[in-house]
């Protein structure tokens, strides 16, 4: 029995206040604290409502340590789910610091004047955390999170050795709106508007600009959207995916052993591109500060407040998800090609905890994620990756609390793209 503080109300705050409150033989007592506390107090009462449990409610202004702190310090919790936003991942994790109690996030850190995604801030506290006898777990969502930990299961029981990884992630569901983002728009149009990024090794001669070395290889970027596999999705057909930069490529290169090549591919309807081609021509993706009638605005957090919450997109989402693995490699001197998939339904997620497929993809893997640090079967000091933990308990329960998954093998006749 243990007692869960969930930091942040949104879409997938939702999702890891409801499955935390199915799973009340683990966590016994939830806090759910956000900025705006109404926001709390509305999924609390659904929470209530569904799953039958009551919650306690708190406002935080996470950007300041002394805050959570001193929420910490009151409610005394056994771990910290944190689903605010990535900007708010050091300054929570400093009071995990000084509070010591363990973390967990779904994304890393963004300074937010720079849409750049790397670990470094974040595993740059590793020596305070293994100092402090703290565990801290990063990227504990689906994609960063379920895929890593496909990754380290691939690694462990499929593959004597493992040549390449994509991973491909398609929303294959409809919301009815010419154009909206599945979950906080700035970080979603932040990070697809970016050069597209994989990584090779050092030996390999795959498309595009060299860039960084990185481990035993470097990465390669192309201009974003450039390069396209039509891809058919398990349960969900042939849809366009496109290779972009993803924040697990940079662990996965340096925590799965041998690897060749690692790149991650999203699907997008032609109307999401149309659309964002024009939003980033006219410039209301920028993240610089513009001027405008006497005051300073941020183009892209302006063109959040015109968009659909992506928490309202859940009631009328039909259609489905399919996120996986394609891992291949050898297997007793044998060739092998394995996709690690789930479906995921967006109308079932929502008449189960009032929620699209995206946030719950998410929010059920943090949560799954949480369960394995207080029931211990996932342990240590420092500041972890998902993959570097054992992935089978993992699997085992995430599989039992809504996201099935499967393997199978790839049919001989596809061709990866080189
Ligand atoms: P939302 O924008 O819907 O929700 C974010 C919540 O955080 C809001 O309730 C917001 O408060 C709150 N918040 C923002 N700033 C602060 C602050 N300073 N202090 C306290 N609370 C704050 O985002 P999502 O729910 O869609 O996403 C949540 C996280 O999940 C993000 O980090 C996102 O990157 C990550 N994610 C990870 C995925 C994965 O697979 N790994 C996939 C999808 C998302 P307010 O209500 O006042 O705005």
């Amino acid at each position: 029995m243990s007692k869960v503080l969930i930091i942040g109300a949104g879409g997938v705050g939702r999702v890891v206040t409801h499955k935390a409150a199915q799973l009340s033989s683990v966590f016994s007592h939830i806090m759910l604290a956000s900025r705006t506390k109404s926001r709390c107090d509305d999924i609390a009462r659904e929470v209530s409502e569904l799953q039958g449990k009551s919650i306690e409610t708190a406002a935080l202004d996470a950007d300041d340590p002394k805050n959570t702190v001193e929420l910490i310090r009151r409610f005394r919790p056994d771990i910290l789910i944190n689903v605010a936003l990535p900007y708010q991942d050091l300054a929570i994790m400093d009071a995990c610091l000084e509070t010591g109690v363990p973390y967990l996030d779904t994304a890393n850190y963004e300074p937010p004047d720079l849409a750049k995604f790397e670990y470094k801030w974040q595993w740059a506290y590793r020596e305070r955390y293994e100092k402090a006898g703290l565990m801290a777990v990063l990227g504990s969502g689906f994609d960063p999170g379920v895929t890593n930990v496909w990754a380290a299961y691939a690694q462990k029981k499929l593959f004597d050795e493992i040549d390449t990884i994509d991973i491909l992630d398609c929303n294959a569901g409809n919301h009815g709106h010419k154009f909206a983002t599945n979950f906080n728009p700035e970080i979603n149009i932040r990070e697809i508007t970016q050069r597209g990024k994989y990584w090779e090794r050092a030996d390999q001669n795959g498309p595009g600009q060299a860039e960084e070395a990185w481990g035993s290889g470097r990465y390669k970027s192309i201009e974003p959207m450039t390069i396209r596999w039509d891809f058919d999705f398990p349960e969900v057909g042939v849809k366009s995916a496109y290779l972009l930069y993803h924040e697990e490529l940079e662990s996965l290169a340096q925590n799965i052993r041998g690897l060749r090549r690692i790149r991650f591919w999203m699907t997008f309807g032609e109307s999401y591109l149309k659309h964002l081609d024009v939003l980033q021509n006219v410039g209301m993706t920028r993240i610089d500060p513009i001027e405008f009638q006497g005051q300073k605005i941020v183009p892209i957090q302006f063109l959040k407040a015109l968009l659909p919450d992506p928490a309202s997109l859940a009631k009328n989402y039909t259609g489905k998800t399919c996120i996986g693995d394609l891992v291949t490699g050898k297997k007793d001197g044998k060739e092998k090609r394995v996709f690690i998939y789930n479906v995921c339904d967006h109308a079932e997620c929502y008449k189960e905890v009032r929620s699209q497929a995206i946030s719950y993809t998410t929010g059920v893997p943090a949560v799954v994620g949480a369960a394995m640090m207080v029931t211990g079967k996932w342990s240590g000091a420092g500041v972890f990756n998902i993959e570097q933990l054992d992935p089978e308990p993992f699997l085992d329960l995430l599989g039992k609390h809504g996201l099935p998954w499967q393997v199978i093998d790839v049919a001989p006749g596809l061709t990866i793209p080189s």
